[in-house]
């Protein structure tokens, strides 16, 4: 892929960047092991106050990132600027929870001799991040302000769609006060990043994005002993049971599946209905999705954008053709419109069945896959039914089924009556090829620092 930035409202070029040569990389890795010493020598009160700064300076800049990312991804202008904005709040929750979330932990060691006993967090060094475009900001931030709270240095290689938010990134933590070197983007494609990460100086990575890039990262990572977390693909399913409040799970559910133009890993993608309300539901999800707006991303009126690329768009088009060829009908949308730029309408398909694509790959765009299960363990059976494990989603008002969701459901979350988002507070990741690891919360600043166990005789 070409490092630039094509908006994709129009399709047309706005400004592309030559990669960085293996030499230029070298020196920022070099500049990396520098910040990591100074980092190391700074205290958490020190660490807060840049990061406070970065959150007022992402306040400050709302509008101008907003537009840039619209222009570079093609999300509404509005949900840009509730990302700048959520970015900010997580840099303040690691501002004030970091020390807290990092302190020596003491534990009872007494019957193995130890007077004294505790677990002691340290940073690991400089962090491979290579991140996806569909939040360019903030899938960056959920590992950058725990990482640098921690003591951690990042390298960003970001995806080759967004390199001037990329700069931004850059930019906005030198502005801020950390040192030079303690947050760099390299403006390199995929290919660079194996040699990256064989470099012995960079101790970790992670990665947001494809089964296909976590695979080969991983497999890096794997072979060079380095710590990696994987923040995959999802196929989230959204459960409605008889007992749910339909009209909320059919609003819900249109937020949820067509939040950033359908290109979210924890968007609900499988509506698993059962037969007691599904028509009922199936009619009200059908008329919200064919009523919501697509258009000029910058504008208020907007609900739905452009798809982020090209192949994003062919893809989508690929999975719903593949269905339909199989027998699926479709209940709204499935045909993209003529013209410049990359837009897909909200669509539903049913009739699913295995052997169509749809089934079990994940569909980035907004298009909705209506099941009809004829029991809750029918629904289990098909909301666990795929290799991905990241989100989940369930509606129903009796709470014994609720307790049951939330230990049947085979993913990194279970969100009852409600649609799965990230917050800093609570720890996000997935299970089986939806990734390991976890971000956010305490969880997330602990998985690059080394856990030391320390005994007292
Ligand atoms: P990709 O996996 O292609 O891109 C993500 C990042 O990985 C980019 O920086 C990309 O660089 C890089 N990359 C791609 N291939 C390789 C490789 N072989 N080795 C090293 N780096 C690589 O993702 P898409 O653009 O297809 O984004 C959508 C996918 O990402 C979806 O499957 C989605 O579910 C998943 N995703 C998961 C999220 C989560 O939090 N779990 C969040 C967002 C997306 P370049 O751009 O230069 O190719």
């Amino acid at each position: 892929m070409p490092i630039a930035t094509i908006n994709p409202a129009t399709g047309q070029l706005v400004e592309s960047f030559d990669a960085l040569p293996d030499g230029q990389v070298d020196a920022a890795i070099e500049r990396s092991v520098e910040a990591f010493e100074a980092l190391c020598g700074t205290t958490f009160a020190e660490r807060a106050q840049w990061l406070t700064a970065a959150a007022d300076l992402l306040d400050a800049d709302r509008d101008d990132i907003g537009r840039l990312m619209t222009t570079e991804m093609g999300k509404t202008y509005a949900s840009a600027k509730a990302e700048a904005a959520k970015c900010a709040a997580a840099c303040r929750f690691y501002a004030a929870n970091a020390e807290r979330f990092l302190a020596d932990e003491p534990a009872d060691a007494s019957a193995v001799g130890a007077t004294r006993a505790y677990v002691r967090y340290q940073p690991l060094g400089p962090v491979l991040a290579v991140m996806p475009w569909n939040f360019p900001l903030w899938q960056v931030m959920r590992f950058a302000a725990p990482a640098l709270m921690a003591g951690n240095v990042g390298l960003l290689k970001h995806a080759s769609n967004v390199p001037q938010t990329a700069l931004y990134l850059e930019k906005l933590f030198r502005r801020a006060g950390f040192p030079v070197g303690a947050f760099q983007t390299l403006l390199v494609g995929s290919r660079s990043v194996e040699r990256i990460l064989t470099d012995p100086r960079v101790r970790a990575a992670t990665l947001t994005g494809s089964e296909g890039a976590g695979r080969a990262v991983g497999r890096t990572a794997g072979q060079e002993l380095k710590k990696v977390v994987l923040e995959l693909g999802g196929s989230d399913p959204f459960v409605v049971m008889p007992s749910a409040d339909l009209e909320r799970a059919a609003e819900v559910a249109t937020t949820a599946r067509c939040q950033n133009n359908g290109q979210s890993c924890i968007a609900a993608k499988r509506f698993i209905v059962h037969t007691d309300v599904y028509d009922e539901f199936a009619e009200a999800f059908v008329a919200r999705m064919s009523a919501l707006r697509v258009g000029d991303p910058m504008s208020a009126d907007t609900d739905v954008g452009p798809l982020a690329t090209e192949q994003g768009r062919a893809d989508v088009e690929e999975l719903v053709r593949d269905a339909v060829d199989k027998g699926a009908r479709v209940l709204c949308g499935g045909q993209r419109p003529d013209g410049d730029g990359w837009w897909y309408p909200p669509t539903v398909v049913t009739d699913l069945i295995p052997e169509m694509r749809m089934w079990s790959e994940e569909v980035f765009g907004p298009v909705a896959g209506l099941f009809r299960a004829a029991s809750y363990t029918d629904a289990i059976r098909l909301a666990n039914g795929t290799s991905f494990g990241l989100g989940s989603n369930a509606w129903t008002r009796d709470p014994a089924e609720q307790e049951r969701f939330a230990t049947d459901l085979d993913a990194g979350s279970v969100f009852i009556n409600g649609m799965t988002t990230s917050f800093p507070e609570l720890p996000f990741g997935g299970v089986k090829n939806s990734g390991h690891g976890r971000e956010l919360s305490a969880q997330g600043i602990r998985e690059f620092c080394n856990l030391k166990t320390v005994w007292v005789g």
